[in-house]
């Protein structure tokens, strides 16, 4: 459903963000990526939503090559990203086709976030992780194939964050969209992934691929999900190494 080839990322001030970059996310599948900071996860994320461009190789989106941001994929970023004069429910429908968009879909999508209630709320009168569930339901609007997630959870607070971290693998189960997700939480990304993969610094290659063969939903104190942290700290731990300027 993603697939990266060679995909390479020079911005115009000269810096290379992502080199080299080979990535397959089949459909259904949820794929964490991981790494220090500044290693090119968002800008990752970015060329599979079309809101760049890579400078070398290409990136695929249900078998068509990415050259915008297009129906295929629905994206959520670390803020809400809210127009704070609409309702919720205008707000989710802004994700809408205007042709072909039904305020049914908008309510259905509503529903699934839970926040019936609240469709006809303005954004200031919601908590922060209702309004990231708000941002949820406007990528999932029109049910696209794909879900982009750029570090969703990190702005709130511990107990709202594993709150939310339940609340999407619920919402994920409507019709379970193929989902690369962007975090610096090891934990998060063991109990939505069943892939984690671990980038280098530099930038540079994946340095690992972590499958998470647990059932969902995940305990963080089986053994197994223990195993899992000190694989992923470790890769990390090394990635970090590659990072740093000798
Ligand atoms: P991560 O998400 O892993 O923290 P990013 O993809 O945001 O990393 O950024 C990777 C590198 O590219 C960083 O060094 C960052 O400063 C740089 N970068 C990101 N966006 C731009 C931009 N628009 N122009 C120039 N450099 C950028």
């Amino acid at each position: 459903m993603i697939e990266l080839t060679g995909v390479s990322k020079r911005y115009p001030s000269g810096h290379l963000a992502v080199s080299g970059i080979d990535l397959r996310v089949e459909r259904h599948e949820i794929v964490a990526l991981i790494g220090p900071s500044g290693c090119g996860k968002s800008t990752i994320l970015r060329l599979v939503a079309g809101l760049d461009q890579p400078t070398a190789g290409q990136a695929q989106v249900a078998g068509h090559r990415v050259e915008g941001p297009d129906r295929s994929a629905g994206i959520v970023f670390q803020q809400p990203r809210l127009m704070p004069w609409l309702t919720v429910g205008r707000n989710v429908a802004f994700g809408l086709d205007p042709v072909d968009g039904t305020p049914t879909a908008t309510s259905e999508v509503i529903d699934r976030v839970g926040l019936g209630a609240f469709a006809d709320a303005l954004p200031r009168e919601l908590s922060g992780g209702m309004a990231q569930r708000v941002a949820i339901a406007r990528a999932l609007v029109t049910k696209p194939p794909v879900l982009l997630l750029d570090e969703p959870f990190s702005a709130l607070d511990a107990f709202t964050r594993i709150d939310l971290q339940t609340h999407l693998l619920e919402v994920w189960e409507w019709y379970q969209p193929t989902t690369l997700l962007v975090t610096h939480d090891i934990d998060e990304a063991l109990v939505l992934a069943d892939r984690v993969i671990v980038l280098g610094g530099t930038p540079g290659p994946i340095r690992a691929d972590i499958t998470v063969d647990l059932l969902r939903p995940r305990s963080r104190s089986d053994p197994e999900f223990h195993r899992l942290q000190d694989l992923a700290m470790g890769e990390l731990g090394r990635s970090r190494q590659a990072y740093q300027p000798m």
